[in-house]
């Protein structure tokens, strides 16, 4: 794979829910290694935004192209970006049934087909990674949430993505437990993963983000480096943003 050819490029996306015209026209590029922050407020269509890049979501007009591979109506297109783009959501969406082992080793075993040794030694890896090693054996309501976010990253990393989309990864967690899984992604960011967050964190943004992004009624409204963002951003409707949340 050519590795100059951005990991996902969105062009022109265009969603309706019935009348209501959600995603106005949205653009964007991620070249590899690149993290990119987005930002605004509620209901400003970003995570149906993101979620379009895996097709979670469908689009009425626009092109989606993920490291190569159009995301078309074709299965097999969509299932080989299944693949490569892992997901991380407010609400960790772990299996509560299955153990945390469980949980990181069921997508690789049956989608990537890899032996059970394999999968579980890559997942004491992970888990290692995100710094839970000891936490295997447990389910998830017996993990904190900041645990549990942790076991959910953990288990987008085993599927080896080629970018991994985070859905404010750290709005349901308690204050306390908000700085484990951002320094979590701090890490991935600088071991050169490629990621898209939607976080309000500012100090995550500033420290992680290549690109700072401002969603606003279904549109970018602002696209600039961190230091512009917070410091100097050109358009009104970021700077009464981040009035809002400064
Ligand atoms: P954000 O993530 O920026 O808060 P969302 O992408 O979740 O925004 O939602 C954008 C808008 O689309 C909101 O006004 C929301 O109410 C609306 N919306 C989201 N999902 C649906 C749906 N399934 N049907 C109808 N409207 C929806
Ligand atoms: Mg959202």
């Amino acid at each position: 794979m050519n590795q100059q050819k951005p990991i996902i490029i969105a062009q022109d996306i265009h969603k309706w829910y019935g009348k209501f015209h959600v995603l106005q026209g949205v653009s964007l590029t991620v070249n590899r290694g690149e993290v990119v922050v987005l930002m605004g407020p509620s209901g400003s269509g970003k995570s149906t935004f993101i979620r379009t890049f895996n097709a979670l979501e469908e689009y009425q007009e626009g092109r989606i192209e993920i490291d190569g591979i159009d995301l078309t109506n074709d299965l097999k297109n969509i299932e080989a970006i299944r693949r490569e783009v892992g997901m991380v959501f407010q609400q960790f969406n772990l299996f509560p049934h299955l153990t945390v082992l469980q949980n990181i080793t069921l997508a690789p075993t049956w989608v990537r087909k890899w032996t059970k040794v394999k999968a579980e030694e890559t997942a004491m890896q992970l888990l290692e990674r995100v710094g839970i090693l000891e936490q295997a054996q447990k389910y998830p309501g017996q993990l904190s949430g900041g645990q549990q976010q942790r076991v959910a990253i953990a288990r987008a990393l085993a599927m080896q993505p080629k970018v991994i989309l985070f859905d404010e990864p750290t709005s349901a967690l308690d204050p306390e437990m908000v700085r484990e899984v951002l320094d979590v992604i701090k890490t991935l960011a600088a071991d050169g993963m490629t990621m898209v967050v939607v976080t309000h964190e500012v100090g995550f943004a500033r420290e992680a983000a290549d690109r700072v992004i401002l969603m606003d009624s279904g549109t970018i409204v602002e696209e600039a480096t961190p230091s512009i963002f917070f410091q100097n951003p050109k358009h009104d409707r970021t700077r009464k943003f981040l009035s809002q949340i400064l």
